[in-house]
């Protein structure tokens, strides 16, 4: 899907970032985040973990089709009944992002420029425990003035309302914002339509587009 890639922008005062697969990606950590959820549909069925995952894959394959996109893993245990607590218990207690992520001096760079000019703050379907530790392991947490968590929101992206909660928490108007991630349905389409600029990014170099569009050389 191609996004509109904005003029450049000095309106801008905040920029809002997913945090998975946005400043870090990591298929083994990706692979614990799935193993975990479907070890987590076996254990409250009662079957086998390759039963699990069969469960949560038909799941997925029927939001799909109904709502004709992908489903995020969230919404697909959500529609299995597991509960928001209970999914972020077992991530809490079975990932291991230290196996598998580390310092990224880049993105400490870009993110270093960055909040010269903005104030910069994660919004994410993950929740504050893992989003903490995983902004340390990267060494970037010091670079956050504020972090939305699964906690503040109580409800997964993309959720309207749950935006607007963010943005009057944050406060400014349309144009003070920026919203930055990798998945445009879940991270940057309900900011769009109410008039925000939204970047996607695929890797840590493409973050260099937002300096581009606030006209900032890092
Ligand atoms: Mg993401």
């Amino acid at each position: 899907m191609a996004w509109p890639l904005l003029t450049p922008s000095a309106a801008v005062t905040s920029i809002v970032f997913d945090l998975d697969g946005t400043l870090y990606t990591s298929a083994p950590l990706l692979q614990e985040v799935t193993t975990a959820a479907e070890e987590l549909v076996a254990q409250t069925r009662g079957v086998s973990r390759k039963e699990g995952k069969q469960i949560l894959a038909s799941a997925e394959k029927r939001l799909c089709e109904i709502f004709d996109e992908e489903p995020t893993l969230t919404h697909t245990c959500l529609e299995l009944g597991i509960s928001l607590v209970e999914l972020h218990q077992a991530f809490i207690r079975t990932l291991r992002p230290e196996r598998h992520l580390d310092d990224d001096p880049i993105l400490a760079a870009l993110l270093d420029a960055l909040q010269e000019h903005c104030d910069l703050y994660i919004y994410t379907n993950n929740n504050l425990a893992l989003t903490r530790k995983i902004l340390a392991l990267l060494g970037v947490e010091r670079y956050f003035k504020g972090l939305y968590t699964i906690e503040f929101t109580a409800a997964p992206k993309p959720d309207l309302e749950a935006l607007q909660q963010v943005l009057e928490d944050i406060g400014g108007p349309p144009e003070s914002f920026l919203f930055v991630g990798d998945r445009p349905n879940v991270d940057l389409r309900e900011p769009a339509a109410l008039g925000i600029a939204t970047l996607v990014v695929r890797e840590t170099a493409d973050l260099l587009q937002i300096h581009r569009f606030l006209n900032i050389i890092p």
